[in-house]
């Protein structure tokens, strides 16, 4: 049968700020302050290696279609490089790139011994079969099969993906390589070696941080309120998790609205709400719709977590926010032109690189475990993971203090240092 192919040139980044150029306009800062050599910073600025490519998926009606999918190894010198998988339609490698180096920042900041990577391909999950999405996922993983492995790069779920699509690719790098090979991705089913304490795991970390950035400003958690942008995966748990440390939940948020409640929101009442209508918060009475979504974002709280998509806050809105904390759940919901105005309203953020690597902390227990071929409890998991955010969050705000930088360059300092003293030792150029 012929292949009808389908590729088109990914959409541009019109929209929105380019999200490579977003990080390395961050990523310069730090290199400067931190004095980075020529050498390194021209290794650290591109990719290793950009993969691409086409697989070709019976779908259900016996035609065959091509996806274009990515796989980008920004870099490798801590370790295999870690990193998800994203399914969207609006992949686009720029996009993967920036993901990608992000990870990097992201595993040395919080000390993982792991370069960092991201994947994606261009389709429209929701539109299609399980059987489609298992072949392109299987399709997928043999095209790759030369790039990922357990010491070389590991995969994870990412927008799009989920337990049932690492189990799909466990299960055909394991036929590849002719030996069951758990340890080759992360956010497995829990009855496939996945671990515990993975799914809160974001969430979990995003409240760590919150509580010590909250100590550092003065602030009880009880006397704060917060607004949670995204009531999905990082969202629920951030929200549920703070509400237990006693902080007002004033704002939830996903993309059917905004829901306010002065009072405070009960989040078990939010979150079994959006569990029996379809994973969406619509017609939700335990807090009132606001008229317009994005006033969440300037609403009068202490805390705000953006926790849902890229570039939400900007230039535009960034004067209008009240929070003396912000708590970056989502990758990039900042954008690099609203820094500024955010720094001088003397706004603290904790920026994504730090406030949500608890995912990839667990993620990384998980591999741990896998290779011990022994499951920790899910106390053990919890303790270390909310260790490890401790020490970084403790690390970063020293090294805010010491340069008199923010949070956000801060975090980048202590991941390029970690990423150029390896390099010193290692060398090799
Ligand atoms: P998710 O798909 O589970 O949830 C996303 C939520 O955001 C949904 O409730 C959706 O309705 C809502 N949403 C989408 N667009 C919105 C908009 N414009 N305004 C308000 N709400 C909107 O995703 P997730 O896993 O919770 O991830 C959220 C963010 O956190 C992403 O940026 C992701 O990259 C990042 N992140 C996730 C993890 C993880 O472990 N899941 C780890 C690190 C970073």
């Amino acid at each position: 049968m012929a292949a009808t192919t389908v590729y088109k040139e990914p959409a541009p980044l019109l929209d929105r700020e380019n999200p490579l150029e977003s990080m390395m306009s961050r990523f310069n800062v730090a290199a400067e302050i931190l004095g980075l050599d020529e050498e390194t910073y021209e290794v650290l600025k591109a990719p290793d290696k950009q993969v691409i490519v086409h697989i070709p998926v019976t779908m259900d009606n016996g035609k065959v279609r091509v996806f274009e999918g990515y796989r980008v190894i920004h870099n490798t010198i801590l370790g295999p490089s870690k990193g998800g998988i994203r399914y969207d339609k609006n992949v686009h490698l720029d996009e993967v790139k920036a993901l990608a180096a992000w990870m990097t920042w992201k595993c040395a900041v919080v000390d993982l011994p792991y370069g960092g990577a991201k994947g994606g391909i261009i389709c429209e999950p929701a539109t299609m079969s399980a059987g489609e999405i298992e072949r392109l996922t299987r399709g997928y993983t043999l095209a790759m099969k030369d790039v990922f492995g357990p010491d070389r790069d590991i995969p994870a779920p990412d927008m799009g993906t989920g337990p049932r699509e690492m189990a799909w690719l466990m299960d055909e790098f394991s036929k590849t390589v002719g030996a069951t090979s758990p340890a080759v991705v992360t956010g497995k089913p829990l009855v496939m070696g996945g671990s515990l304490g993975r799914t809160e795991a974001t969430g979990r970390g995003v409240m760590v941080a919150a509580l010590a950035a909250l100590k550092k400003l003065g602030l009880e958690p009880t006397q704060v309120s917060a607004a949670v942008q995204g009531f999905g995966n990082v969202g629920t748990w951030a929200a549920k998790l703070l509400s237990e440390q006693g902080v007002r939940i004033k704002c939830i948020s996903d993309i059917s609205g905004a829901y306010w409640n002065e009072a405070g929101i009960n989040i078990d009442e939010a979150v079994a709400y959006k569990n029996a209508h379809k994973g969406r918060l619509d017609g939700f009475t335990g807090a009132v719709l606001m008229e317009n979504a994005d006033d969440l974002l300037t609403t009068n709280v202490d805390v705000l977590v953006p926790a849902a998509v890229e570039d939400v806050i900007t230039e535009h809105n960034a004067h209008d926010i009240k929070a003396k904390l912000i708590v970056e759940g989502a990758n990039g919901p900042t954008s690099a032109s609203a820094d500024p105005i955010i720094n001088e309203k003397g706004i603290m953020v904790v920026p994504d690189i730090l406030a949500n690597s608890g995912g990839v902390t667990v993620s990384y227990f998980e591999w741990v475990q896998n290779r011990q071929g022994f499951k920790w409890t899910e106390e053990m998991v919890t303790e270390r993971a909310d260790r490890i955010m401790s020490d970084a969050f403790e690390k970063v705000y020293a090294t805010s203090q010491k340069y008199n930088v923010p949070m956000r360059i801060a975090a980048y300092v202590v991941a390029i240092d970690k990423v150029a003293q390896t390099y010193k030792f290692r060398g090799g150029f």
